[in-house]
């Protein structure tokens, strides 16, 4: 690559999102830069920790340029039932049958993930993987942006995408405010073997500590999201891996019988996060960059797809023009995108507030209002239709 290299669009960050974007832009003339400081992790026969539970309609997209197909079938569980329990005996479950689909949704390795998705761009000679780098500077040069990396190199594109993550060095430099709310909880993830079959069913229980979500994996193993108060995260991840796997195995009543660790656990902090706009000038924000919402729906990486899709869709239409930072595509992008993130962040916030208030009214209300649902399938239909995206 010459000192000054000529993009239509350049991607910063190449992770499940970033990475999506460049593979949904693949097949067009479009000129495209990725910059990622790091590669994915190579593949290994353990299980990953970082797993997603994949919308139906996150399938599709993945599908739309052929990356759902070139995943291990043997590493991914479809999701045939999910379980949810609150804080003072009620339940409501859902089921794929009843929804009328193949599975609610799909668990598959982030890294497996990440891997099929590099692997869709890589050798596309209309895409630059520039992996790694790290970015430097950031200007506004007529109605393209200069992106400077630390090695001296410089890329000029009509369109910058912010793939970054959370705490997104594009946002920043492009003068994008941000609000972050911390949570004060962790996600405390690990895998373990279990002692009686999932079944295919994703468990959750809502409790006085925290949310504990049980994810199947293929064959007798789960993997687990406990947001729970940052120092009841800091005890889990101290204890030693057997004795963590009786207190996850206590906490969801026994429902698998005994578990035995797999991985090591980690936890991640929690929080919520908005962004004064999803798209300015020839700048999109997409994924954790412009989002981020509580796990308690695992949804933050289908919204994310969301994103990619409809910014890759709005920026093919206007292919022929080469101008895909466009504000007429940019004003669209903030348009469609504003809604579906607005309604994830009323629905995980809400639920998130609702079973963190202390006393028993608000738990009889809660558990109420669970089982109310349980009974009425219109209203548990509308439930499960939002979920599957
Ligand atoms: C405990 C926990 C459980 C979760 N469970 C689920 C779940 O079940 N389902 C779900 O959908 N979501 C879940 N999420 C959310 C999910 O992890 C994120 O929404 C998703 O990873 C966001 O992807 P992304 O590509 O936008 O960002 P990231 O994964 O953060 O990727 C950003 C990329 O940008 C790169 N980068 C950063 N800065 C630069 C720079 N300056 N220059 C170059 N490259 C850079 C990074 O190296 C990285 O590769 C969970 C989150 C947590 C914390």
């Amino acid at each position: 690559m010459s000192a000054d290299a000529t993009f239509d669009v350049v991607v910063v960050g190449a992770g499940l999102v970033g990475a999506s974007v460049a593979a949904a832009l693949a097949d067009t003339t479009l000129s495209i830069a990725v910059v990622e400081r790091a590669p994915p992790p190579p593949a290994s026969a353990e299980w990953d920790t970082r797993i997603y539970a994949i919308s139906p309609a996150s399938v599709r997209f993945l599908e739309s340029f052929g990356v759902w197909q070139a995943l291990d079938r043997a590493r991914i569980q479809p999701v045939r039932r999910m379980d949810v329990s609150g804080d003072a005996g009620s339940r409501i479950a859902f089921s794929a049958y009843d929804a009328g689909v193949a599975a609610l949704a799909h668990i598959v390795e982030s890294g497996a993930m990440q891997r099929a998705l590099w692997a869709r761009v890589a050798g596309q000679a209309n895409v630059a993987m520039l992996c790694p780098a790290r970015c430097a500077s950031l200007e506004r040069d007529g109605k393209r942006w200069r992106l400077g990396l630390e090695d001296g190199r410089s890329i000029v594109a009509n369109l910058v995408v912010g793939a970054d993550g959370r705490d997104s060095w594009v946002r920043g430099h492009a003068g994008i405010g941000a609000k972050l709310e911390p949570y004060g909880d962790s996600g405390v993830v690990a895998n373990f073997a279990t002692e009686r079959a999932h079944e295919g069913t994703a468990f959750q229980w809502f409790r006085a500590d925290g949310i504990l979500a049980y994810l199947p994996l293929p064959g007798n193993r789960i993997s687990i999201v406990w947001s729970t108060p940052e120092a009841h995260a800091r005890e889990l991840t101290a204890l030693d891996p057997a004795a963590l796997a009786a207190r996850v195995a206590a906490a969801g009543g026994e429902q698998l019988g005994r578990l035995e660790p797999l991985t090591p656990a980690a936890a991640f902090p929690l929080a919520l996060m908005d962004v004064e706009h999803l798209a300015l000038g020839g700048l999109a924000l997409v994924g954790d960059a412009a989002h981020a919402v509580h796990p308690l729906a695992g949804q933050g990486v289908n919204l994310g797809f969301g994103d990619a899709r409809v910014l890759a869709a709005l920026v093919r239409e206007r292919e022929i023009f080469r101008t895909p930072g466009d504000p007429t595509v940019m004003r669209r992008y903030e348009r469609a995108r504003r809604e579906d993130i607005l309604a994830m962040r009323f629905v995980t916030h809400g639920l998130q507030r609702l079973f963190s208030l202390p006393g028993r009214v608000p738990a009889a209300v809660r558990n109420l209002g669970m089982n109310f649902t349980d009974d009425v399938g219109v209203l548990k239909n509308l439930l499960i239709r939002q979920a599957l995206g």
